[in-house]
């Protein structure tokens, strides 16, 4: 049977950094060794303030490098970001305020290696420093992602495929979210870190992963060996099927998953978590489904009043689907293959994921 610990924490160090060691301590701790490399594995998906809850924040991670100091091992802090320089978000995120003086080093994921994760992908190209660690910490944050639901514990092991070919392989998975969670699922069985923790007290609600979604308390570190286990037990937690996560059901699939976990600790449910709202991506007779995925699902919208025009989105979006002029954004919305990448790196929060009109009718039409 699989273990999961609930911890109540907070961000005030001198609690947070003995629920941290005894975490890992119950999680990993006889297996870390003097003279291992230890990678731990954040989130950092761009330059944010801790408080906005978009990366895992910095006082967790200091905790997981002092326990591994402790060891006597040595820790590389490594991340490849959606957006913007790798130091930008160390100054930004506070990393570089919180880690003054401890000897970890901090390194952005550059080279990969090509790694075979079986069919149908086969062979990619993922971090080499992750490929290559004597041991992984996965340090990942609970938030509500548009396009996969909620980004947990196997969803943050996606950071280890290197720079522009995230989008890249968003672009080959296409509309297909199944497909996507199944390459996800697959790349963390590759990476394989040994413990993963989620930083769940402030978590993000809403129209996640970015800073359009909304910091939620919730005052929990959630952590095990098995980060599909911690993630469904996190599903629990907000009230969920666990199933409904696509990374969860990708696994089931494929027998990575345990639904009988072993949950210690203080494991509470939280009510009124709000989700990001999602289509079905397949409804409606099946010679009309790929015409009214077309027009009728969810798609990105801007609010002019907010963005900036700073060329994020249209530079990541895998689908080249965002044109510009000097005033706004337009989408093509036939080419746009519906990844919410856009929404996701938008340094302003500018982007938003909505049901078009004429989808919300022809939905209930065809549902009902
Ligand atoms: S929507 Fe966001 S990412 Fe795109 S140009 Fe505007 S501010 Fe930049
Ligand atoms: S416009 Fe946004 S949702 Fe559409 S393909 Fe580009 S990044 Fe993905």
């Amino acid at each position: 049977m699989k273990e999961v610990v609930f911890r109540k924490a907070e961000y005030d160090y001198a609690v947070l950094k003995p629920s941290v060691f005894e975490m890992i301590d119950s999680i990993c701790g006889s297996s870390i060794r003097k003279s291992m490399k230890v990678l731990i594995k954040p989130n950092m998906l761009l330059p944010a303030n801790p408080e906005a809850a978009v990366i895992s924040h910095p006082l967790v991670v200091k905790a997981a490098a002092e326990y591994i100091l402790e060891k006597g091992a040595s820790v590389q802090i490594s991340d490849s970001p959606a957006v913007g320089l790798f130091d930008k978000i160390l100054k930004e995120g506070g990393y570089n305020k919180v880690f003054k003086g401890l000897d970890v080093e901090f390194k952005a994921f550059k080279t990969s290696v090509k790694v075979d994760i079986g069919e149908p992908f086969g062979f990619i190209d993922i971090s080499k420093d992750a490929m290559e660690a004597d041991f992984i910490i996965n340090v990942a944050k609970l938030k509500s992602h548009a396009q996969m639901f909620l980004t947990l514990g196997v969803k943050n092991i996606f950071g280890c495929i290197v720079g522009m070919k995230k989008p890249e392989w968003h672009l080959r998975s296409g509309i297909n979210r199944e497909m996507f969670a199944s390459l996800i699922v697959r790349i963390y069985k590759a990476v394989n870190p040994q413990a993963t923790i989620v930083d769940g007290i402030l978590g993000m609600e809403g129209q996640g992963p970015g800073k359009g979604g909304t910091p939620r308390y919730i005052g929990r570190l959630i952590g095990g060996k098995c980060a599909f286990s911690v993630d469904i037990s996190i599903c629990r937690m907000l009230g969920i099927d666990p199933d409904i996560l696509p990374t969860n059901k990708a696994a089931k699939d494929i027998n990575l998953t345990e639904y009988d976990i072993n949950i210690t600790g203080d494991f509470k449910e939280v009510s009124g978590f709000v989700f990001p709202d999602q289509d079905r991506l397949v409804f409606g007779p099946k010679f009309m489904q790929k015409s009214l995925r077309r027009h009728f699902i969810q798609r990105p919208f801007a609010d002019n009043s907010l963005c900036r025009l700073c060329g994020e989105c249209w530079k990541y979006c895998p689908a080249g689907s965002i044109a510009h002029d000097k005033k706004k954004l337009y989408f093509d919305y036939e080419k746009c293959i519906r990844c919410y990448c856009c929404i996701e790196v938008c340094p302003e929060g500018a982007l938003r994921a909505a049901e078009t009109l004429p989808g919300k009718i022809i939905r209930k039409m065809l549902i009902s």
